[in-house]
């Protein structure tokens, strides 16, 4: 297999051949370093352009490594950190006798629930794991519906309903007829960052697309609109529970 070479050592990396016109480079969560090459493209010329790009895989390769490693991390345990709204709480977890009442509480930034005593290790994360996540949706929904209150405000629009969904591959979506999608996983992000997807969003039931007059309609209502996209492109990857 060829390689990169990178300030720590060199690393393999897969050439995939498809039907394109460019050479593609990604980098998977596990650091594995992928080349997606024209089929006609010499080994010559797909070597240049990995090195050219030596830097930004290793700052890919840092990054997926990083997320892979906090993510394992997460096992649900007392002490825990638990993201919400940009900072992270920590998860503090009480054995009781009896039976519980869910869910948790959130006192300052430590998120508390309680747990029958006696659970094995892996029930008590699977336990712990589902009480938080039903937690984060419940504060989403409370914090989207305020935001979209006074987002809608600045916009001009309002959405007629705003649904909370387990999205994968946008933030958000949103058209003519206004009804609102929202993913859950932004209760994670900062407020700025849910704020401007909403503001997003409402905007596209004026101008259903991402022309100039869109963006221009956006930062109206948003003036630092760019800071919140780019944090999402940043670190919405790490929006994960
Ligand atoms: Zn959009």
């Amino acid at each position: 297999m060829p390689t990169v070479q990178l300030s720590r050592g060199s690393v393999r990396y897969e050439v995939v051949r498809r039907r394109r016109r460019t050479i593609g480079i990604s980098v998977t969560p596990e650091g594995a370093v992928e080349v997606h090459a024209p089929l006609r493209a010499s080994g010559r010329e797909i070597q240049e352009a990995v090195d050219r790009h030596r830097r930004w895989i290793e700052k890919r390769r840092t990054a997926s490594l990083d997320r892979t490693r906090r993510l394992r991390a997460r096992r649900f345990d007392d002490g825990d950190a638990i993201p919400y709204l940009g900072a992270d709480l920590t998860l503090r977890l009480r054995e009781i006798e009896g039976t519980p009442v869910v869910p948790p509480e959130l006192i300052d930034d430590e998120l508390w629930l309680d747990l029958r005593a006696g659970l094995s290790v892996a029930s008590r994360r699977a336990v712990a794991r589902h009480a938080v996540g039903r937690w984060l949706l419940e504060r989403a929904g409370d914090v989207f519906h305020e935001t979209h209150v006074d987002a809608a405000r600045r916009v001009g629009r309002t959405a007629c309903s705003v649904t909370i969904k387990d999205m994968t591959s946008r933030w958000g979506s949103c058209g003519p007829e206004r009804k609102m999608s929202l993913s859950w996983r932004l209760i994670m992000a900062p407020l700025e960052v849910v704020d401007y997807v909403i503001v997003h969003e409402l905007t596209h039931i004026i101008v259903n697309d991402h022309s100039p007059a869109f963006w221009r309609r956006v930062e109206r209502a948003c003036p630092d609109w760019r800071a919140q996209r780019d944090w999402l492109k940043e670190f919405g990857g790490d929006l994960e529970l």
